[in-house]
């Protein structure tokens, strides 16, 4: 039976994104807007940069809402790129921040070299049109080049921009070299942090390529995998959850909410974990405070009927 303060039937979401990388909402306001939507343990895991995580658990701790430090890592990793999500980092620690602040230090000039590709495309000024978009200057990344886009009017949503012109093979893709996987895993294990293989269904991979990223991932020191995520399907749930039991790895569950009218899933909208897998935040202290703040307003519910 699941009782409402079982840790493992917490509406926990644990992959968020504000203005700090592509998001649109500051820090607080992604706290605030999880909170509303029902979340009980919360983690905001911005891309490359760990700048949004004071402000994020400054206004969760003043809602009550159980918070987790995260970041999700950029990784090549066999001519793809891999994202790597780490959950109770310590953001302070300096591996992790200097590891961080170079993966991020390629960004502009990419950005420049998209901005150039895009206007040989027809497409003039976007890299100064992207950077009309970004929360931080060193983050500019191919959301806030696709938010440029549909402002234009030469593309109805940031879906179909990523469709004609920034995914790989498209006129303004600029094929780029992050972090290793090794080192990503590394960093967030040094800083005290779980590493997670980010939404596994988005990568454009074979049954066997897949396969040896989740043993290299493994390999390298990874705890845990994205099961039921805003980038995968139904199907893909179960996919992911038979790939966890293969594995002996923990299960995640993260909306990757970047703005109100652009993402797939909304901040603690997804179903919950199937329940033969073993959730990340089990042993978490900040998953037992979350259920224990769970079973107290359940009997001040149940004292007021
Ligand atoms: P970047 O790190 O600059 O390569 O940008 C990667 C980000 O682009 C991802 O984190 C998503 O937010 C976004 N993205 C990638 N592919 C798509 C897509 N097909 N549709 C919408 N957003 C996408
Ligand atoms: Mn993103
Ligand atoms: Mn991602
Ligand atoms: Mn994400």
């Amino acid at each position: 039976m699941t009782l409402p303060g079982d840790p493992l039937r917490l509406n926990a979401d644990l992959h968020a994104h504000s203005r700090v990388s592509d998001g649109v909402l500051a820090p607080a306001e992604v706290a605030r807007r999880a909170h509303a939507h029902g979340v009980q343990l919360f983690a905001l895991t911005d891309h490359d940069e760990v700048d949004g995580l004071a402000e994020a658990g400054t206004a969760a701790a003043a809602l009550g809402l159980a918070f987790v430090p995260g970041v999700e890592i950029s990784v090549s990793w066999g001519g793809e790129t891999i994202h790597v999500v780490g959950l109770r980092i310590d953001p302070g620690h300096r591996p992790l921040r200097e590891g961080l602040a170079r993966t991020r230090g390629g960004r502009d000039a990419r950005a420049r070299e998209m901005g150039e590709d895009l206007a040989r495309a027809g497409i003039a000024g976007a890299y100064d049109g992207a950077l009309r978009f970004v929360g931080n200057p060193a983050m500019v990344g191919r959301t806030h080049f696709a938010r440029y886009i549909v402002e234009l009017g030469v593309c109805r949503d940031v879906a179909e921009v990523f469709r004609h012109y920034l995914s790989e093979g498209k006129p303004g893709f600029v094929a780029h070299r992050w972090a290793s996987l090794a080192d990503a895993v590394g960093w967030i294990r040094s800083a005290g942090g779980v590493a997670v293989l980010a939404h596994p269904g988005r990568y454009r991979l074979d049954e066997t390529a897949l396969w040896a990223l989740v043993a290299a991932f493994r390999d390298a020191g990874g705890e845990g995998i994205e099961v039921v995520s805003g980038s995968h399907t139904r199907d893909q749930y179960r996919r992911f959850a038979q790939v966890a039991r293969e594995f002996g790895l923990r299960a995640s569950r993260g909306s990757d909410f970047h703005a109100p009218d652009e993402s797939r899933a909304e901040l603690g909208s997804l179903p919950p974990l199937p329940d033969t897998l073993v959730p990340v935040w089990l042993d978490w202290p900040e998953a037992a405070l979350a259920a224990s703040r769970a079973r107290a307003a359940r009997a001040d519910a149940v004292a007021r009927a």
